[in-house]
């Protein structure tokens, strides 16, 4: 898929309008697992076409849903979405669909752990093979190609080692292999725009930054009307038929919290980008796509809207895991954030992603891929003085030994 270059994300959001029943400037939340029909034969239409406004049962469409995952097209650039009950019933659901047994899929080695998980130890009981590679190595992405591979699979920004990957070349190296770009853009919502550069498939983790409120757990698909379709199919579509659907009433609540997604990514990426310089001026080894330290500084630019920053994940060295772990509990002690894994909070979330949100990936694994286990995740919060976050901060690096 391609969309316009100047694309912005925050724009399609605000110009948005959902009624409610009775005028409500809210859309009315429909919460009912079943619909009615006035004539017998109108249902029988519906098991065999979609129609458009017409529902049937709600883990196949359910309006709120459809609010939520309008607006979320709207954000990618998209012409079609589904909510689904989480980011790995999305990921999962997209996968499945497009793979048969004997199929095979190229991935980024460097991915969320549960990602990776699926990939490594369950896709082979479907005989579905999946080949990891460098991502940033466009070289060895051409060369695992086959004529049986089916998507490359990518996240814009990697969870947790902070790579970029080259969503314009490798949606060229997909097109010429006839296989589909699958990027995960949970990391980079509204900062980066994955259908600009031929994305044929966009996933999210809800979770994270675009409900933003760690109260909810819930995915989504963004793609082409055909493929969304596919995945709602009653007779073989793979969210419908292993249900993974989102429900409506949550989906209420995630719409709400959608509508200062922008102003939190900006808020979020300021944050981090002041973090990120001050921790590299104290002479850290620290991961941000901001910093010109960063191998992939100039790509990131040539992606992201910049209206809307770097994004809010930063990744820190401290050294050792036993460094890590003290420089986190003090952290915490000191209020500067949370000891927690997840991301996209108002509150910084700090974890050691080698031992927690990375545990999937063996040791050996991990430290090919250089992911070391005195590394600290950091999703930067709201934080209105962050200065004083900062200083907080440098306290329990210090107190920890992080800085020599
Ligand atoms: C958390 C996360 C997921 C999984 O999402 P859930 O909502 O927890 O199922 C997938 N990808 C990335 C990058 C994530 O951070």
């Amino acid at each position: 898929m391609k969309i316009d270059k100047d694309f912005d994300p925050a724009e399609t959001l605000q110009n948005i309008q959902y009624f409610g029943e009775f005028g409500g400037v809210n859309p009315s939340i429909t919460d009912s697992s079943t619909y009615t029909f006035l004539k017998a034969d109108r249902m029988e239409e519906i098991f065999e076409n979609e129609i458009e406004g017409c529902y049937l049962y709600s883990r196949h469409w359910n309006p709120t849903n459809r609010y939520l995952s309008d607006a979320l097209a709207g954000i990618e650039g998209a012409p079609s979405g589904q909510v689904m009950a989480s980011g790995m019933g999305a990921i999962t659901a997209v996968m499945l669909q497009y793979c048969n047994a004997g199929d095979e899929i190229i991935a980024s080695r460097t991915i969320y752990g549960g990602t990776y998980a699926f990939l490594k130890n369950y896709l082979p009981k479907f005989n579905i093979r999946v080949k990891f590679v460098d991502i940033t190595n466009l070289k060895q992405v051409e060369e695992a190609a086959s004529s049986k591979t089916k998507m490359i699979y990518c996240e814009a920004l990697s969870n947790p080692l902070m790579e970029v990957a080259d969503l314009k070349a490798l949606s060229g190296i997909a097109k010429k292999n006839d296989m589909a770009l699958v990027v995960d853009n949970t990391f980079t919502p509204m900062v980066i725009s994955p259908f600009k550069f031929g994305a044929d498939v966009v996933v999210h983790s809800l979770t994270k930054f675009i409900n933003g409120s760690s109260d909810a757990v819930a995915g989504a698909v963004l793609g082409e009307k055909e493929f969304i379709d596919s995945l709602m199919d009653v007779n073989n579509g793979s969210a419908m038929l292993l249900g993974s659907t989102l429900d409506g009433l949550r989906a209420a609540s995630i719409l709400k919290n959608l509508r200062d997604l922008h102003l939190r990514m900006i808020q979020h990426s300021k944050n981090a980008m002041y973090l990120a310089r001050k921790f590299e001026e104290l002479g850290l080894k620290v991961s941000y796509p901001g910093l010109e330290s960063h191998p992939q500084h100039v790509l990131f630019e040539s992606l992201y809207n910049p209206k809307y920053g770097f994004g809010g994940m930063l990744l820190l060295d401290a050294g050792s895991k036993a460094k890590a772990y003290k420089a986190m509990e003090l952290m915490q002690e000191k209020q500067t954030g949370y000891l927690a894994v997840s991301l996209g909070f108002y509150k910084t979330l700090f974890s050691a992603p080698g031992t927690s949100t990375s545990s999937e990936i063996s040791e050996e694994e991990q430290k090919e891929m250089g992911l070391g286990d005195g590394l600290i995740r950091m999703s930067v919060g709201l934080d209105m003085n962050i200065e004083l976050t900062f200083e907080k901060m440098k306290a329990a690096l210090s107190e920890a030994g992080v800085m020599g």
